[in-house]
C-alpha cells in the first residue's frame, strides 16, 4: 500500500491556518480518513496531542519522511459545523478553482478578535397614542422625515441610530427635535444584543391564499416525510413570495432547526426585514457588508451557541455556522450578485444546495424572473415547482407600449427621446405624477448597432455580438474572432452605424433643456458611492421630492412607489450588445423589473420601451410579462449554442503584466491542453484578448473551454492548474469562472 500524507490544519481560530501541517496517515486509517475530519494529532515539541482538520490528502511528502509524524486518530462520523464548513471548502476549490486556503477563508467564520463597541440606538419614550398625534400633525405639515420616523417608533420601540440616519434618511436635526419633543432618546448600547427590538405585532393572522397554502403544504408534506430537495418559487412581485418565506421559515425552526435567508445587498430594505423582525424579535440576525468584522464574529458566535435561529444577509451569510441546519431561502436567485466575484468564483445557487445536502437541509430559491439554470433544473424534474400567479398587493401590471427608434429617426426624430413618450412625459407632469427613466447601461461598451435598421454584427462562430474595439476593429470575446468594422450598414447601407453615447447625465441635462422646472435624481455608479447614498436617493423620491428619477439598473429594485405612473426605457437593446450568451437573459429580467415598477398604486400606469431591435425576443416578451414564453425561445438557443444549462462552460483567465505574456501563455495553455487531452469530450476556443482588454495596466485574455460534463471540466481545471504551477508564474496570474455570468 502506497503512504499516504494528510495536510492538517490546527487550530481554525488562529493565524495558523495559512499553514497546514503535513502528517503521515496510518495504514489502518487511510480508508477512513476524508478531507474535512477532525483528526488526533500529536504537536509541538512535546507531541501533545490535540486536533485538527485535514484539508487535504496525498502521495507525496513535503518535509523529511523521517521527521514526519503520524495522525492518531480520525473522529469518524462526527458532525460538528466546523468539520462540516472544511468539507464545504474542500468542495468548492474542487468545483470551482481556487487554493485551499481561499476556499477556507471564504466559508470559516472570521477570527477577528472582538472589541466592544459602543452604538447608539433611539428609544421610544411615548405610549403609541401621543406618536400616532405626532404623527398626524408632522403629515400635515408636510415634515416627511420627521413622519417617517415616528412611522418607524410606531413599529419598533428601539432603532438603530445609523438606521434612521441611513435607512430612514433622517437627519441628526429631526431626531434632536424629536427628543427634545420627548418622543425618543438617544442612548448607547454596548454589548451584542441584536440590534433591532420589534415589537411583536399580535398575530394578525394573514389568511393565506390558496396558491400560498398549496406550497406550504407540498412542503412540510415533504420535510416531515423527511424528504430533502430543493423547491423554485415563480412569482411575480407582490405575489406573496417573501410571506411563503416567512411562514416555511416559522415551521421549520418550529421543528427546532435553524434557517439562512439570502437577499440582495440592494433589496435588504428596512421593511423586508421589519417583517422578519415583527415574526422572529430576537432569534433573528441580520448580516450586511457595514458590519465590522468583530461584529460578524459575534453573530457567529451566537448562531453556534443556539442564541439565533434565523440570520438574513448576502451571499456569505451562507457560511453561518448553525449547528443544525433544516432550511436555506435564496430570495430573488436570478441576481448575478450570488455569484463571487473573487477566488473561489463560488454561485451561491449550486454552493448552498451541496451544503443543505451535508446537513439534511431543504432549499428554497425564489424569483419574479427565475434564471434559466434554475428554471430549466425546474423542468427537468431536479426542483420543485411552485408558482405564484395573482397580486396581492392591488394595482395592475402597466400598458406597455414599444418605440421603434428606427422609425422615430426616419421621421427625423434625433432625440434620445421618443415623441411617444415626450408626449406620456408632459402629461404626468402636468398631473403632478412621477417618472422612472430608466438607461440600461450594462455593455454600454463596445456596442454597435445600425440606427436606421437596427442591424447588430454578429459573430459567426458563437452567435453573439461582436464588440468594437481599438482601432474600430470588432472582436467576439468567446472565441477571439476578428473583423473590421464596416464604414456603412451591410443591411441597408445607412451610415448611421454607431455605439449609443448618453449617460445618465446627458438624459437629465436634456430634460431639464425640456422642461426648465422639472425636479430630477439621478442614481447610477456615480451619484451611489457613499454609504448609504442609495438608500438616501430612493427615500427621497419615494417622498416626492423629485418628479422624475433617471437611472441605471440599480433602480429597478428596492422601493416601491405608488405615485410613479410611468416608467421610461430608453435603449432596451444595450444589454443586447453584451457580446455575451447572457445578454437576452439580463434584457428580459431588467426590461420586466423596469415595466413593473410603474403602476403599483391606485392609478394605472404606461411604460415605454425604446429600442432599435422591436421584434428581438427578450424586448417583446418583457412587453408581455410573459417568462415562460421568454424561456421556451432561451432554451432553444442556449441548446443550439452548447451554452449554459444546457452544456457546460469554463472560462481560464488570464491577468499578466505585459500584452505578449498574457497572449503567449494563453495560447501555451491552450496548445498543452490540445496535447494533453486528445479525447473529443470538450470545446476549445480561442484564446483571445478580454472584452475589456487591459485594466489598471493588468492584461487580460481569456480562455473558454464547453462540455456537457462539468467534471470534465474540472479535470481540464486540474490540469491546467497543475501545468501552471510547473511553470513558475510570476507576472502572470490564472483564475478559473465556471459558468461565468460575466465575459471578461
Ligand atoms: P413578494 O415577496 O412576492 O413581492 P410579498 O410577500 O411581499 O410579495 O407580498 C406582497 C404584499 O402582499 C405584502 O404587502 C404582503 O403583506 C401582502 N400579502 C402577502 N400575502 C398575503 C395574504 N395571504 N393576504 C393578504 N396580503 C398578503
Ligand atoms: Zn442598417
Ligand atoms: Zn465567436
Amino acid at each position: 500500500m502506497s503512504v499516504l500524507y494528510a495536510d492538517v490544519i490546527v487550530d481554525i481560530s488562529h493565524e495558523q491556518l495559512d499553514r497546514p501541517f503535513q502528517y503521515r496517515v496510518p495504514e489502518g486509517l487511510q480508508e477512513k480518513l476524508k478531507p474535512g475530519m477532525r483528526v488526533q494529532i500529536p504537536f509541538g515539541a512535546g507531541d501533545r496531542l490535540i486536533q485538527g482538520y485535514c484539508i487535504g490528502l496525498s502521495e507525496i511528502s513535503k518535509f523529511d519522511p523521517a521527521k514526519t509524524k503520524d495522525i492518531q486518530g480520525v473522529y469518524v462520523a462526527d458532525s460538528d459545523s466546523e468539520g462540516r464548513s472544511i468539507a464545504l471548502a474542500v468542495w468548492m476549490r474542487e468545483q470551482y478553482g481556487s487554493t485551499m486556503i481561499q476556499a477556507l477563508k471564504t466559508v470559516l467564520p472570521p477570527r477577528k478578535a472582538v472589541k466592544k463597541l459602543e452604538k447608539r440606538v433611539i428609544l421610544r419614550r411615548l405610549g403609541r397614542e401621543e406618536l400616532f398625534s405626532m404623527l398626524g400633525e408632522s403629515k400635515r405639515k408636510k415634515q416627511v422625515a420627521r413622519a417617517r420616523l415616528l412611522e418607524a417608533l410606531l413599529d419598533q420601540e428601539s432603532i438603530p441610530y445609523e438606521w434612521v440616519t441611513g435607512k430612514l434618511n433622517v437627519s441628526g436635526q429631526t431626531i434632536q427635535s424629536l427628543e427634545r419633543a420627548g418622543a425618543l432618546s438617544v442612548q448607547s448600547s454596548s454589548g451584542y444584543r441584536n440590534p433591532v427590538r420589534a415589537f411583536r405585532l399580535e398575530e394578525e393572522a394573514k389568511l393565506l391564499s390558496k396558491e400560498q397554502q398549496g406550497i406550504l403544504s407540498d412542503f412540510f408534506a415533504d420535510y416531515d416525510g423527511e424528504v430533502r430537495k430543493t423547491y423554485l418559487l415563480h412569482g411575480i412581485t407582490g405575489s406573496g413570495k417573501t410571506e411563503v418565506y416567512i411562514r416555511l421559515v416559522r415551521g421549520v425552526v418550529e421543528r427546532g432547526r435553524q434557517v439562512i435567508v439570502l437577499i440582495p445587498e440592494i433589496a435588504l430594505t428596512y421593511q423586508t426585514l421589519l417583517r422578519f423582525y415583527q415574526c422572529f424579535g430576537d432569534r433573528v440576525s441580520v448580516m450586511n457588508s457595514t458590519l465590522s468584522a468583530g461584529e460578524k464574529y459575534d453573530q457567529c458566535e451566537r448562531a453556534k451557541k443556539g442564541e439565533i435561529d434565523v440570520i438574513i444577509g448576502p451571499r456569505s451569510a451562507l457560511f453561518t455556522p448553525f449547528p443544525n441546519l433544516g432550511l436555506i431561502v435564496i430570495d430573488e436567485e436570478h441576481e448575478s450578485s450570488y455569484k463571487s466575484e473573487t477566488s473561489p468564483k463560488y454561485h451561491a445557487r449550486e454552493t448552498a444546495e451541496y451544503l443543505a445536502g451535508l446537513c439534511g437541509a431543504s432549499l428554497v430559491l425564489g424569483s419574479a424572473t427565475p434564471s434559466i439554470e434554475a428554471y430549466y433544473r425546474a423542468e427537468h424534474g431536479q426542483y420543485g415547482l411552485w408558482r405564484l400567479t395573482e397580486r396581492l398587493t392591488g394595482g395592475t401590471l402597466p400598458d406597455v407600449e414599444i418605440v421603434d427608434l428606427r422609425q422615430e429617426l426616419k421621421e427625423g426624430n434625433r432625440s434620445i427621446f421618443s415623441r411617444r413618450l415626450q408626449e406620456l412625459m408632459a402629461d404626468r407632469l402636468q398631473k403632478g405624477q412621477q417618472i422612472i427613466l430608466f438607461l440600461n447601461r450594462r455593455g454600454y461598451a463596445g456596442f454597435v448597432s445600425c440606427r436606421s435598421c437596427g442591424y447588430v454584427m454578429k459573430c459567426p462562430h458563437c452567435d453573439v455580438s461582436l464588440s468594437e474595439h481599438k482601432g474600430g476593429r470588432m472582436l467576439c470575446h468567446y472565441c477571439g474572432y476578428m473583423t473590421e468594422k464596416p464604414g456603412v450598414c451591410p443591411e441597408c447601407g445607412s451610415k448611421y452605424i454607431l455605439g449609443f453615447k448618453a449617460g445618465t447625465q446627458q438624459i437629465e441635462d436634456k430634460l431639464k433643456e425640456m422642461y426648465p422646472s422639472v425636479r430630477t435624481l439621478r442614481m447610477d455608479r456615480d451619484t451611489t458611492k457613499t454609504k448609504d447614498s442609495y438608500e438616501t436617493i430612493l427615500s427621497s423620491f419615494a417622498n416626492g421630492e423629485a418628479d422624475v428619477l433617471i437611472g441605471t439598473q440599480m433602480i429597478v429594485k428596492g422601493h416601491d412607489f405608488p405615485n410613479v405612473t410611468l416608467v421610461g426605457v430608453l435603449a432596451a437593446d444595450l444589454s443586447l450588445g453584451m457580446g455575451d450568451f447572457r445578454a437576452e437573459e439580463r434584457t428580459f429580467q431588467l426590461l420586466t423589473q423596469a415595466v413593473g415598477r410603474a403602476g403599483r398604486g391606485l392609478q394605472p400606469g404606461n411604460a415605454v420601451i425604446q429600442t432599435y431591435q422591436p421584434d428581438n425576443y427578450a424586448v417583446l416578451r418583457a412587453k408581455e410579462q410573459d417568462y415562460e414564453g421568454f424561456y421556451q425561445e432561451e432554451i432553444l438557443f442556449r441548446e443550439l449554442g452548447g451554452y449554459p444549462p444546457v452544456s457546460n462552460l469554463l472560462a481560464v483567465q488570464i491577468f499578466s503584466a505585459t500584452e505578449k505574456s498574457g497572449e503567449e501563455l494563453a495560447e501555451q495553455l491552450a496548445e498543452y491542453l490540445r496535447r494533453e487531452r486528445t479525447a473529443q469530450d470538450y470545446i476549445l476556443l480561442g484564446p483571445s484578448a478580454a472584452s475589456i482588454s487591459r485594466i489598471n495596466d493588468v492584461y487580460r485574455h481569456v480562455l473558454y473551454i464547453k462540455s456537457e460534463d462539468y467534471s470534465i471540466l474540472v479535470e481540464i481545471k486540474d490540469l491546467l492548474e497543475n501545468r501552471a504551477e510547473t511553470l513558475n508564474l510570476r507576472n502572470e496570474n490564472i483564475q478559473f469562472d465556471f459558468n461565468p455570468l460575466n465575459v471578461i
